[in-house]
């Protein structure tokens, strides 16, 4: 038996990074897996990967931070799928380091609504469907980071944006648990990960070199994590196994916050 076998689960941002990395893993264990990312292109290369490997899914396009899109999706899983039992809301973006005196709101506001927004939208929206599939038994998954739990000069708004999606995952999974509503949420805090979003604040940096040097050695394992790192976190929770776990913030860093 796969470790989430015939589950239904839907992934945003699942056209690259940890959503990519993370939605291969569940489909390898057995979910049909939904792709929904802002890049339908992306979401597409990745759905064409699930299927070479033998997997099965869909991949739709959508803006997490728009209510309609996610009205949209969600009633296609229900006609697809007839139910819904894993969402992992990975959708995320930055927007560099900035004086928080030169910050523009415009920037703010941006990173707020996909980050943020997305989140309370994505588990609104999951908690419906999840509440009418039978069995009800859900599990939401919402990546934060250790940005979400330390601060960090001149990005503010991803701090504040992070922090805000792991109070509100706390705040849903005591809902879900008072009223007897077989669904859990839980977040999850990575720490320095090689995805496309990494590279492109090491980018910033003139010398690729030296910026792989530079943040390997931020590290106290000494490297960066993979998306693989974070995926077995995602397939975890998403699983039975974790069928105890709601509330919690699964930190995985190599042992960055540890310090
Ligand atoms: P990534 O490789 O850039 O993947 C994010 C995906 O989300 C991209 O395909 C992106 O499309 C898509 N996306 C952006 N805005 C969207 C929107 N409004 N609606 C739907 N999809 C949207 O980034 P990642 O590193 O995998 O990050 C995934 C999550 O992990 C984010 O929430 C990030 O904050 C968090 N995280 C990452 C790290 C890390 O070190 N990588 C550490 C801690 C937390 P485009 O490429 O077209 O923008």
């Amino acid at each position: 038996m796969k470790r989430v076998q015939d589950k239904v689960a839907l992934v945003t941002g699942g056209g690259s990074g940890l959503g990519e990395a993370s939605a291969m893993m569940l489909a390898a264990e057995g979910a049909r897996v939904v792709l929904a990312d802002i890049d339908e292109a992306a979401a597409k290369r990745v759905l064409r990967r699930i299927k070479a490997a033998g997997g099965q899914g869909a991949a739709l396009q959508m803006d997490v931070s728009q209510e309609a899109d996610w009205i949209r999706v969600m009633a296609s899983i229900q006609r697809r799928y007839k139910g819904l039992h894993i969402t992992l809301n990975s959708a995320g973006i930055n927007r560099g380091y900035s004086d928080p005196r030169e910050t523009e709101f415009k920037d703010w506001k941006a990173v707020m609504s996909v980050n943020l927004d997305g989140v309370f939208l994505g588990t609104k929206h999951s908690m419906r469907l999840m509440a009418q599939s039978t069995p009800v038994n859900g599990s939401i998954i919402n990546i934060s980071s250790i940005m979400g739990l330390i601060g960090h000069p001149g990005i503010g708004a991803y701090n504040a944006s992070k922090g805000g999606v792991r109070l509100y995952t706390k705040s849903v999974a005591l809902s879900c648990a008072e009223k007897g509503l077989k669904i859990r949420v839980n977040s999850i805090h990575p720490g320095f990960i090689d995805t496309p979003l990494l590279r492109e604040s090491m980018g910033r940096m003139r010398d690729p070199e030296l910026a792989q040097k530079t943040y390997d050695a931020l590290q106290p394992v000494g490297h960066l994590g993979q998306p693989q790192d974070i995926a077995y976190g995602v397939l975890y929770l998403a699983s039975d196994e974790s069928r105890f776990m709601t509330g919690a913030e699964l930190v995985i860093d190599g042992g960055y916050t540890a310090r």
